[in-house]
């Protein structure tokens, strides 16, 4: 955002498609895909494998070209721009490093090439090395460090430049769970101090999450949703989105009517609910109702708003997922947070979930 709080878009892409062969052998991998991300955003591109991501992000970087549409950068159509000439640069999942060159070399590389003085490239690499903390292995050949640094490298590279726009491939996709989580934090806070837009490919719901200030949620070449990550978690636009993003228990249920914002709903078991409607839904006759499994809570059968039989009991550290077969015949899955008094034995809260063993009855509520 600018001072007086106007969004500025750093890219749109505009009804944008991309056919790969021709004749027969046509394949859309994206099929007219609008989205517009805005300056100094954390972007997210979420999806299957082969949903268009790395598609998208090639066309935004001029490797390839769209079939038909646009692409803008501040307003202006880049499409006569080779990609060395954009403000562009992206991380692939691989990090490209030359293993022959020294950590410093590695990072002063694209400023070389635009045949930048001296000076300025030594200044510029020891900033770079001090934004993604690599002082101290400057001199080192980039085989000879490990992963995660040969990924800071790699940030580092494209950073140098100072890009509008970076671009990030499933950069993390190669390290360990543990790296992992660490560089997400170390990516986060590398977008806070660079300020620059980053836009960020990968197939994991959880790490688009924690990291992202908006997702979009590709299916097949197509946008089905873009929204904040709660926008996203809480009201799933389609039924695709809150499957990927996320357990989720899904529940058919009659269509009674509207009541301002929320639906009347019956239930399996003839009960009739107030819930939520996603933005811009026309229910019909059969609607789905989401429940998140953290979301509901296990009671007795006798009256509950749906009732079944207790089929597993998954500890997890810090949640227990029970998981039950209802009555009218899906499963269902309710997430209990383990609290310390549980751990210690004492059972604080009256009904809790605590009870429920592999086939007992148990009921399930959820707030309306
Ligand atoms: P992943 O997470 O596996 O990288 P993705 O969402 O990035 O997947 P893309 O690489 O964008 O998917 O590919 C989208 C679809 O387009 C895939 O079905 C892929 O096979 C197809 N595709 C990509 N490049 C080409 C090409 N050069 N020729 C033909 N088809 C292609």
């Amino acid at each position: 955002c600018v001072p007086d709080g106007t969004v500025v878009n750093s890219i749109e892409v505009r009804d944008v498609r991309k056919v790969f062969g021709a004749g027969e052998n046509a394949f859309v991998a994206l099929d007219t895909v609008s989205v517009s991300i805005r300056q100094n955003e954390f972007f997210t591109l979420l999806g299957p494998s082969g949903c268009g991501k790395t598609t998208l992000l090639r066309l935004i970087a001029g490797f390839d070209f769209p079939t038909s549409g646009q692409i803008l950068l501040y307003g202006e159509d880049i499409a006569g721009l080779p990609p060395f000439k954009r403000p562009v640069n992206t991380v692939f999942q691989s990090y490209a490093l030359f293993p022959h060159m020294s950590v410093a070399e590695n990072i002063g590389f694209g400023l070389e090439m635009l045949g930048k003085p001296k000076s300025e490239i030594g200044a510029r690499v020891a900033q770079m090395l001090r934004l993604v903390r690599m002082e101290h292995l400057a001199d080192r050949k980039t085989s000879q460090i490990s992963g995660g640094q040969q990924q800071r490298v790699a940030l580092a590279r494209a950073l140098a430049p100072q890009p509008k726009v970076l671009l990030l491939d499933e950069p993390l996709s190669a390290l360990d769970y543990k790296l992992r989580k660490e560089m997400q934090l170390e990516l986060k806070r590398l977008q806070h101090e660079t300020g620059i837009t980053f836009i960020f490919v990968t197939h994991d719901q959880e790490e688009a999450l924690a990291m992202s200030d908006r997702i979009a949620v590709m299916s097949s070449g197509r946008i089905l949703q873009v929204g904040a990550p709660r926008e996203i978690y809480d009201t799933p636009a389609e039924r695709f989105v809150a499957e990927f993003i996320g357990e989720t228990n899904f529940i058919e249920t009659d269509f009674l009517g509207r009541d301002g914002a929320q639906a009347r709903v019956k239930l399996p078991s003839g009960r009739e609910i107030r819930a939520g409607l996603s933005d811009g839904h026309q229910p019909a006759d059969k609607t789905w109702l989401v429940v998140r499994p953290e979301h509901a809570q296990l009671t007795g059968a006798e009256g509950a708003l749906l009732a079944g039989t207790v089929e597993n009991v998954v500890y997890l550290g810090t949640d227990t997922h029970f998981h039950l077969r209802l009555d009218h015949g899906p499963r269902f899955t309710v997430r209990r947070q383990n609290t310390s008094a549980q751990a210690a034995g004492h059972h604080a809260s009256a009904g809790s979930n605590e009870s429920f063993q592999p086939g007992q009855r148990a009921g399930v509520t959820f707030a309306e």
